[in-house]
């Protein structure tokens, strides 16, 4: 006789799946967490300081530069480092079409115009071969977006930069811990930034962010950008007008605590995502390649399905949340209208397919396997009464 199937005590299986809970990540670390707060108000130092310095050092030794410095949030790190490079008016800067807003909202911010390119098919990640086309001699520099985790082709990527002599900006802002050839991301290029948004696989709790890069002088030029344009040599002196972009102590000291379990983290990330990965092989459901050369972050588990929108209701209606990343390309949002009044607007046909395909599943380190199971055997049975995408790619 089958044993009875106990009543489950385990709510996970029948409250919906998130698709994200940060409660569980920093239940693990509550006491951790608590005594670094209370440390804090003891000392009641809020802007800088120790806690700013550790985590400054303690980050730029696990991504391998020379220097790290710490600003407000992932945004502000691109801009800052562009503005650092002497990026501004006249110059162009290329990126990749499938990115969060935040890349070319930092382009615009400095005044330079944002050239958006299309992404390989089989990674969704800038394509080298569009980056080398759209070259003119008004391009300053490109920004390989390292996303869902993954890094872009840092090879293609390095050459292409060094032959036209422009700078190479990471935005790692999904890549914390991710690798090319072994290296970290962040250490893959002139200058990198990252985001410690909360939902980020670093997380503060509130917006925070980093630049860095193994070059002194940029390094110190975006330490006095992000603190009202004040050198650290001569605090009465304002060398440029910039503002605040300071990263508070507070979260420095939250992202000390935590740091420490990153690669732990990303590890049961890639865990989850080679579940999903190896159960999703025959559904029509495509995930993107990860490149012998590359270690993804697995920031996202990103899966291209066909009818979309129809997946994601009738998931959600199972209880399992999803999220999309991102649904409107960004040469196609309302805002950014004004980048072609008097040209066209770019077509990028993989960029633009795809984004009527991403679906993103529930992934954070503290995923349960019966929750992963639960988010697959909902896809497969929702997949098997969908239309097959057309071709294995996203285009
Ligand atoms: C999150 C993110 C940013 C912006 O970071 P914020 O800290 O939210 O300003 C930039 N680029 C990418 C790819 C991101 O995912």
């Amino acid at each position: 006789m089958q044993p009875a199937v106990p009543a489950t005590s385990d709510a996970r299986m029948t409250e919906p799946v998130p698709f994200l809970d940060l409660n569980r990540a920093h239940a693990e670390l509550r006491g951790e967490l608590d005594a670094a707060w209370q440390a804090l108000v003891d000392v009641s130092s809020f802007i800088g300081g120790p806690p700013v310095e550790r985590f400054e050092t303690a980050w730029a030794a696990y991504c391998g530069t020379r220097h790290a410095v710490g600003v407000s949030d992932g945004t502000a790190a691109i801009e800052l480092a562009l503005a650092a490079l002497g990026i501004g008016r006249g110059d162009e800067v290329i990126l990749p079409g499938n990115t969060f807003i935040a890349t070319v909202e930092a382009v615009v911010k400095v005044g330079a115009r944002p050239v958006l390119v299309d992404v390989d098919p089989d990674t969704l990640l800038l394509d080298p071969a569009g980056a080398a086309a759209a070259i003119t001699p008004r391009t300053a520099a490109i920004i390989g977006v390292h996303l869902y985790g993954q890094p872009c082709d840092m090879d293609a990527l390095g050459a292409l930069a060094a032959r036209h002599g422009l700078a190479l900006v990471e935005d790692a802002a999904q890549a914390h811990g991710a690798t090319w050839r072994g290296r970290r991301a962040g250490s893959l290029g002139t200058i990198a930034c990252f985001s410690f948004y909360p939902g980020k696989n670093l997380g503060a709790f509130g917006d925070a962010g980093a630049v860095v890069t193994d070059d002194e002088r940029l390094a110190e030029a975006i330490r006095s950008r992000a603190n009202h344009g004040r050198p650290r040599d001569a605090a009465e002196r304002c060398v440029v007008l910039d503002g605040n972009h300071r990263l508070d102590a507070l979260q420095a000291a939250m992202l000390s605590v935590k740091l420490p379990h990153l690669d732990r983290w990303n590890r049961a990330r890639g865990d989850i995502v080679a579940r999903y990965r190896e159960a999703l092989a025959d559904t029509g459901a495509v995930m993107p390649t990860i490149r012998p050369a590359a270690s993804s972050s697995h920031h996202l588990a990103v899966v291209l399905v066909p009818e979309r929108d129809a997946v994601k209701r009738r998931l959600a209606a199972a209880g399992i949340m999803t999220g999309i990343h991102y649904a409107i390309p960004c040469h196609q949002q309302t805002a950014c209208a004004g980048l072609y009044a008097g040209s066209e607007v770019p077509v990028l046909p993989v960029v633009e397919a795809a984004a009527g395909r991403l679906l993103s599943l529930p992934l954070f380190p503290q995923l349960t396997a019966g929750e992963v199971q639960r988010v697959i055997d909902a896809l497969v049975a929702t997949l098997a009464t969908t239309e097959p995408l057309a071709s294995g790619r996203a285009a």
